[in-house]
């Protein structure tokens, strides 16, 4: 094998193997190092996909005990056999990781198997060897924040990795963090039988999204049995017997007390992952958050290294790394390439979903910007009702002299799917009144969406 390359990008995820596999396409040689012994980085092997995997099993055990019998469907002894949901959990993983070993070879990417380290411009070494490419690509993703005075066990003190892998369901599970990952994994054991409690530092969840939604999602959270503690902090954890104490206190000022649980997620937001590259013996610039400094082109400090993906600033989502993997493979290969940060949408996979694209509320408010808000409840959609999945509304936020849609937030059945119409219409500077006037097919949950962009301009017409 020849150790010249073209493009050698550092890590397998979302960022690094559609970046590769993009590369490739265009007639580049590349190469793509990985040390996880599968590719597909945390996307596929410990993040969205596992998730996904347990969220949709625990939904379907949930509903077939709790929502079946509305629907005049009797099931007796609805029993759980954790072992093979996580049996089938692994296997969705193996399938999609060989997924992308066999993209590698059909588009001609060489993995190179081991931690790469960059040992200078144009040079990375991977184990003894070492490879030369014209370009380079940091795609080494992100790792789980720590907190101070807890500490990670993976078996009672886990991150999302060891909560996706639990053998049994705790009785008292405490996920310290009400953000995206901690919703959705604490929904899944929720919905498994544990007893779930969130312990968040602020006085809402999901920071970030829309207010009002998050409000709603708190509500239909608690009423699935999840307990919150907003606006309180865990300042310490002790393992005895199996039995974790948590030493939590409100962040206001006032007594500690103590919560014991069985098992302690703590999922209080993930950082940037940049150890043993040598990026501060090569002079890579780092931020203040430890992320990779780039430019709107994804250039690092140091000419011909690039940064992609969790690794730079940004959201840290799978589809905004692919994104920025295939604007910088066509920029390398000479192409323009771009991505457009105001239209990436963010979904929360629980029941009901919680999706959104471009800004809330309260950003609006805060940048002074003059709008108008259409909203529509799940209630009054057709579709909806049939599905008895009433959960929720739509929102749309519009400028108030243009009528462009400047941000959409959903709660509800199906919002992740719902949201990508309204990401159309944002990419492509539609108006309110754009995705009101298109015809949407009846009963469906999309015309919850169109009913919002026609309560924009107060018109809606089923409610
Ligand atoms: C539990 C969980 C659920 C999630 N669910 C979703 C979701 O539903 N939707 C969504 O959009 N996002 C989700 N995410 C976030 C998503 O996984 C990340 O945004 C995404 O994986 C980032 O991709 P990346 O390519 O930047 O890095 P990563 O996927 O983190 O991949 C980086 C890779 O680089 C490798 N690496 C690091 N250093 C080196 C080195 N020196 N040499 C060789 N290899 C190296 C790592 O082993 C890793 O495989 C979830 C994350 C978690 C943890």
């Amino acid at each position: 094998m020849s150790d010249a390359f073209d493009v050698i990008v550092i890590g397998s995820g979302p960022g690094g193997y559609v970046c590769a596999i993009r590369a490739a396409q265009l007639g580049l040689k590349v190469a793509c190092v990985e040390k996880r012994a599968t590719l597909g980085g945390t996307c596929l092997n410990i993040g969205c996909i596992p998730s996904k995997a347990l969220l949709h099993s625990s939904e379907n055990f949930a509903a077939t005990q709790h929502d079946w019998a509305e629907h005049g469907i009797i099931v007796e002894g609805v029993k759980l056999d954790l072992a093979r949901m996580q049996a089938r959990k692994d296997d969705v993983v193996t399938a999609n990781v060989r997924g992308v070993e066999f993209l590698f070879k059909k588009n001609k990417v060489t993995w190179l198997k081991g931690e790469g380290r960059i040992a200078g411009p144009g040079r990375v070494r991977v184990g003894e060897a070492e490879y030369t490419a014209k370009h380079i690509v940091i795609a080494t993703g992100s790792e789980s924040s720590p907190l101070a005075g807890v500490v990670v066990d993976e078996k009672r003190i886990v991150t999302s990795t060891g909560a996706l892998e639990l053998d049994h369901v705790p009785g008292h599970l405490v996920v310290i963090g009400g953000g995206v990952i901690g919703l959705e994994l604490g929904s899944v054991w929720r919905r498994l039988g544990a007893r779930v409690s969130v312990v968040e530092f602020l006085d809402r969840l999901i920071p970030g999204n829309d207010g009002e939604i998050a409000k709603q999602f708190e509500r239909i959270l608690a009423r699935q049995g999840i307990k919150f503690r907003l606006s309180c902090k865990v300042t310490g954890a002790t393992v005895n017997d199996g039995v974790v104490t948590l030493t939590v206190e409100p962040v206001a000022g006032g007594a500690a007390e103590e919560i014991i649980a069985d098992v302690v997620l703590l999922a209080v937001g993930r950082r940037a992952f940049t150890e043993g590259l040598g990026l501060a013996e090569v002079g890579v610039a780092l931020d203040r958050a430890g992320r990779v400094v780039t430019d709107g082109h994804f250039a690092t400090n140091i000419p011909g290294i690039y940064a992609i993906g969790d690794v730079i600033a940004g959201p840290m989502l799978a589809h905004k790394a692919e994104d920025e993997g295939v604007a910088l493979a066509e920029l390398l290969a000479g192409k323009p390439g771009h991505v457009n940060y105001e239209a990436i949408p963010g979904v929360v996979y629980t029941w009901p979903e919680v999706a959104s694209v471009g800004r809330t509320e309260e950003q609006l408010k805060a940048e002074n910007i003059a709008y108008r808000v259409g909203k529509f409840p799940f209630t009054a959609n057709g579709r909806a009702r049939a599905m008895g999945c009433t959960d929720g509304f739509v929102k749309i936020l519009a400028d108030k002299t243009t009528d462009r849609i400047l941000g959409c937030h959903i709660i509800g059945p199906d919002a992740g799917t719902l949201i990508a119409e309204v990401v159309t219409a944002i990419e492509f500077g539609a108006s309110a009144e754009d995705v009101a006037r298109i015809c949407h097919a009846h009963p469906s949950l999309n015309e919850a969406v169109k009913e919002a962009a026609l309560a924009v301009d107060g018109r809606a017409i089923h409610i």
